[in-house]
């Protein structure tokens, strides 16, 4: 088994806020078949370090420098066949997200249609449950395969098991604890069309709804509401939607009758960016992070930000939406140490 420490390695490359991060050691796994093994070794070599798990870099706050980066690296999709209902498909964590949404329905096997152009990694999919346009990751997910830390041990989870919720899973709460090398995922053969997001129903007006069709209606709408990465550096939106209980939804629509709001497990969600804008932050900027204009969820550096200078930001805007609404804002991407 090759393993080589790739440190010390910049990863300003690979985050997608472009901040600048020194991995003292900075390794890839390139086989899920010996993860577990390759892993053994790694922390025997570092037996006093946390180790920190990068996949495409898009949800993440990396400070500027990190002592152990692992990377998984192996990619690949296979389809399984069709077993009780449903088009099976194994997957690998490094395979780009899009690329599996795209294989799928190219195939005709819709599902995964409404999570298209999410930026990042499969394997990093489960963590926050990545979800979009009324569609959630976990509800296509039949397993989760990878590797047990700090004893290597392999496991396989069902849905059950991984403990997910609203941009949350297991994975979120005990980050640390798995690394993810596989996904199995199943997806209805009877598809259902998801489009009660208006943007998709007024797009899809007229047509017979196909995943093919939503596929591409999600990808424009999230053109023309996204600032994109490779542009303007950002982690999608930064924030989560905040959830209140029936009184609290009452108290507020009182006081701000046109705030945007809707039906959530929980209780009712409310637009995270609606209450941003409204406290003034859309468009603003202190030092060289900002908030981007074209939405205010989405925070940006402007060039030559740092972990810290985004932390400003986000606690300023924090600050901000309690005060002016008395809602806690919670932070979305996970911030490294
Ligand atoms: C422009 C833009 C738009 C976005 N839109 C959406 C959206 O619509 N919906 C949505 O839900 N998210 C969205 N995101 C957030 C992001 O794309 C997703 O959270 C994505 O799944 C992160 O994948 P990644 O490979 O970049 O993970 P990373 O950012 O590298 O890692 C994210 C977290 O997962 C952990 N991790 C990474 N790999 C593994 C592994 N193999 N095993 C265990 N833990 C691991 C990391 O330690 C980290 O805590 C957007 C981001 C951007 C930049």
């Amino acid at each position: 088994m090759k393993l080589q420490d790739l440190g010390p390695a910049n990863l300003q490359a690979a985050n997608t806020l472009a901040l600048t991060c020194m991995a003292e050691h900075y390794y890839r796994l390139e086989q899920a078949e010996n993860a577990a093994e390759a892993m053994a070794a790694i922390l025997q070599q570092h037996p006093h370090t946390q180790p920190q798990l990068l996949a495409g870099g898009s949800n993440v706050v990396l400070p500027q420098r990190l002592e152990l980066v692992i990377q998984p690296a192996m990619a690949g999709i296979r389809y399984l066949g069709e077993q009780k209902g449903c088009h099976h498909y194994r997957v690998l964590a490094a395979t780009e997200w899009d690329a599996l949404v795209r294989h799928t329905v190219d195939r005709g096997h819709g599902g995964l249609e409404n999570l298209a152009l999410i930026p990042g990694h499969c394997g990093a999919a489960p963590v926050q449950n990545i979800g979009a346009y009324g569609v959630e990751l976990g509800e296509y997910i039949h397993a989760i395969e990878g590797v047990e830390l700090p004893t290597c041990t392999p496991f396989r989870h069902t849905r059950e098991e991984a403990g997910f919720a609203y941009r949350d899973s297991r994975y979120k709460q005990e980050a640390g604890r798995w690394l993810i090398t596989a996904l199995e995922l199943a997806l209805p053969t009877r598809w259902q069309p998801r489009i009660d997001y208006p943007g998709l129903q007024q797009a899809l007006a007229g047509q017979e709804p196909s995943p093919g069709r939503i596929l591409q209606a999600v990808i424009a709408e999230r053109r023309r509401k996204l600032p994109d990465p490779a542009e303007t550096p950002n982690a999608g939106s930064f924030f989560k939607n905040p959830v209140v209980d029936e009184y609290h939804m009452r108290l507020l629509l009182a006081k701000h009758p046109n705030l945007p709001h809707w039906p959530s497990e929980a209780g009712h969600k409310l637009s995270a960016a609606w209450l941003i804008e409204q406290a003034g932050w859309k468009g603003k900027a202190l030092g060289p992070a900002g908030v981007s204009s074209q939405h205010a969820l989405v925070l940006v550096n402007h060039g030559g930000a740092t972990a810290d200078d985004i932390l400003r930001l986000a606690e300023a805007i924090r600050q901000a939406v309690q005060d002016r609404f008395g809602v806690p804002l919670e932070i979305e991407p996970r911030c490294l140490a």
